[in-house]
């Protein structure tokens, strides 16, 4: 799914994109601003991610985007891992949050 969206054959709002990641709106957003933050590196899961150097990029991309949205003063990531746990698509993905207040996690 995520990689059809890499790849162009899947259209998306892009916001950002680079050779490791894509940054793009979420299709069904839970807050006024909600971007999905992708490593084109096809991982199913946090639980596969194993390369530090990966993911220190991929945290230390967070801040920057939001401060790219305008929302740095206030948002909320979340991963999802398994599909009990509300991963629908798997291909690890850090959802960034924000904008109108947005309340907190059930
Ligand atoms: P998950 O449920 O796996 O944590 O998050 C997957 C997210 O991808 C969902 O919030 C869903 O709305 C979003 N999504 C699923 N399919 C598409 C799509 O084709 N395009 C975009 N932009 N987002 C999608």
């Amino acid at each position: 799914m995520f990689c059809k969206i890499i790849k162009g054959d899947i259209p998306s709002k892009k916001i950002f994109e680079d050779d490791e990641f894509i940054i793009f709106n979420d299709i069904n957003p839970a807050a006024s601003t909600h971007v999905l933050l992708v490593p084109k590196m096809h991982l199913e899961s946090l639980n596969e991610l194993d390369n530090p150097v990966l993911a220190g990029k991929m945290l230390l991309m967070i801040p920057k985007v939001a401060k790219m949205l305008g929302i740095q003063d206030s948002y909320r990531t979340i991963i999802n891992t398994g599909t009990s746990a509300g991963q629908s698509v798997l291909h690890v993905h850090i959802h960034i949050l924000g904008g109108k207040y947005i309340g907190t996690p059930k």
